[in-house]
């Protein structure tokens, strides 16, 4: 990037924190590389993919690379599968990893590091529990109690630490400690944890080691092995900040580029949740249908209900980067998908609550091919076929039989357009027993045919309706979702409750739709929009007898009313 003295402060105003951080790093660091550091324990999420979003843009801004790096050092939470998803979903995210990377590829390393750090008297193995350890941490304001183990020489940790990785002691009876400072005003300096003891079978290790690392004593050393310049993550890791650069200056060389770690707001939704945890809770305890359920804030559940990656990547992007907690409300990714897919989704008449309409002056075995546009906001988009018969259906709600004046939809003696067609005018209303609506007796007017140029077919009425043909349509089953929890923040519960007592009971409903037969044939992931409904996708549960739709999201916001 090329900068002039006078665009170079517009610019520097328009950059997030991080870009600043990288362009005055530009100068000093011969090229830029960043990483996504997933730890495979479940699916990713929305925020996640607001992390992607950051570090890979950052790399694909200024001229660099980003790493996929699967943050794998605790074997009793990991699965391949969740690698696999992780993978895809990246990858459908519109991202390239340079390289594709394991923590526990670096055991080995990580151990000699943590021998080298035995050898400077900077660590020591503790035999106090784990219970012990927390109980003489302090507080923030009360120092801590140096461990009885903490002046164990040099010889005799190492052998213990060797010992240690044999597989001579039980799980819980020791542990590996950095020798910082127990009054060290953060507590994460306190002698921290770097390996403890765990006989548990890795993904991708096997039973090769029977001591892990801690994640501070593995994060900043993988980004160092890999040469990471930035390692960008969330606010929380702040705190260990100190210690991320206090292991690095101890096991870097002089001179070495050591990557320097900063940290934005994590991405927080209202009416969902978003730890791995709870997630991996809603899935294990049935509440949703599996990680992809459409109602999940998962990226792959984003993708089922019908989110397209531009969406996603422009959501994150409008969130934006900040040094602040807050909470975005989730009609901003609503608003999102409608964007795209008002650009982009071919449009498609279906009728959800059906009401007969028989056209007694439109001959009865005729049937005549009417075109509709595609997309009226794609003018490459095309058009499709629309069978036009003496009966089609409406939305049963588009008629009234005592209206208000306000109405403007069918009424009797009134009159309408059908979208792509005529204007029809109500005569009669059929009803049966029980006095229900059962059919409306209509006419039309065979010269107002939409588009036909005749004067008729300019004449304004107040309504336009969608409608299918009773004959040739396509019947389907929706899926209707609302927010998966009905308060803003499900967490927030009093003591002896929990997060579960906010599910939103309808967040999933069942419909049957009637749609116009140009949807014929159409796969899994399809996306439409279904005329005066909402976005529509077609969900894989779909087979060639009965096709499924999920629904994305309404035309209009509906919550904020
Ligand atoms: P969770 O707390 O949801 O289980 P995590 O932080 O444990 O997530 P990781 O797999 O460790 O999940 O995260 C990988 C990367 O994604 C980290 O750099 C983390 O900071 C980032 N990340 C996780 N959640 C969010 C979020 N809500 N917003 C932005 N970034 C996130
Ligand atoms: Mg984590």
């Amino acid at each position: 990037m090329t900068h002039t003295p006078d665009n170079l402060e517009d610019e520097k105003k328009s950059l997030n924190f991080l870009e600043q951080i990288i362009e005055d790093d530009l100068s000093s660091y011969p090229y830029i590389l960043t990483r996504f550091p997933p730890e495979p324990n479940g699916y990713i999420h929305i925020g996640h993919a607001k992390s992607i979003c950051i570090n890979f843009g950052l790399a694909q801004k200024y001229g660099g690379k980003c790493n996929l790096r699967f943050d794998d050092t605790n074997p009793t939470k990991e699965d391949v599968e969740y690698v696999d998803s992780i993978k895809e979903d990246v990858t459908w995210l519109g991202f390239q990893w340079a390289n594709e990377l394991y923590a526990s590829d670096y055991f080995e390393q990580l151990y000699a590091w943590a021998q080298l750090l035995i050898r400077k008297g900077k660590a020591y193995v503790c035999n106090m529990t784990a219970e012990e350890v927390s109980e003489n941490r302090g507080t923030p304001t009360v120092p801590g109690k140096e461990s009885p183990y903490r002046n164990r020489s040099v010889e005799e940790n190492l052998d213990l630490f060797a010992r240690m990785r044999a597989g001579e002691f039980k799980e819980g009876e020791c542990m590996l400690r950095a020798k910082i400072d127990m009054a060290s005003p953060n507590m994460h300096m306190r002698d921290p944890i770097m390996y403890r003891i765990r006989y548990a079978h890795h993904h991708r290790t096997g039973n090769a080691w029977c001591i892990y690392p801690m994640y501070d004593f593995a994060h900043g050393q993988s980004d160092f092995i890999e040469g990471i310049t930035h390692s960008i993550c969330t606010l929380e890791f702040e705190v260990h900040r100190p210690l991320y650069e206090w292991f690095l200056n101890h096991i870097a060389d002089e001179g070495q580029l050591k990557p320097k770690q900063r940290e934005f707001a994590r991405l927080n939704i209202n009416y969902t949740v978003m730890s791995k945890r709870k997630l991996l809770q809603l899935v294990e305890e049935k509440h949703v249908n599996g990680w992809d359920d459409p109602r999940m804030p998962t990226v792959c559940g984003l993708r089922r209900r019908g989110y397209t990656p531009e969406s996603i990547r422009n959501f994150a992007h409008k969130v934006g980067v900040s040094k602040r907690e807050n909470i975005i409300d989730v009609s901003l990714l609503e608003f999102c998908i409608r964007e795209d897919l008002n650009k982009t989704a071919p449009r498609i008449m279906a009728i959800l609550d059906p009401l007969k309409v028989v056209i007694t002056n439109y001959p009865e075995e005729k049937t005549e091919v009417l075109h509709g546009k595609s997309n009226p906001e794609d003018e490459n988009s095309g058009t499709r076929e629309i069978p036009f018969e003496r009966e089609i259906f409406i939305e049963r709600s588009d008629f009234m039989e005592d209206a208000p004046k306000k109405f403007f939809r069918l009424t009797v003696g009134g009159e309408v357009r059908l979208k792509y067609a005529y204007i029809i005018r109500c005569n009669e209303v059929v009803k049966n027993e029980q006095g229900e609506i059962t059919e409306l007796r209509c006419t039309y007017d065979e010269d107002s045919k939409s588009g036909s140029g005749s004067e008729a077919s300019q004449r304004k009425v107040k309504g336009t309706l969608h409608w299918v043909p009773a004959h040739t349509n396509i019947s389907a089953e929706l899926r209707l979702y609302d927010r998966l929890f009905n308060v803003e923040d499900p967490l927030d519960v009093p003591e002896g409750h929990d997060f579960l007592e906010h599910i939103n009971p309808n967040s999933l409903q069942y419909a049957s739709a009637l749609i116009e037969p140009a949807i014929a044939g159409v796969q899994a992931g399809f996306r439409c929009q279904f005329e005066r409904t909402g976005y529509f996708c077609v969900d894989k549960d779909s087979t060639t007898e009965k096709l499924v739709f999920n629904k994305t999201v309404g035309l209009k916001d509906s919550w904020n009313k």
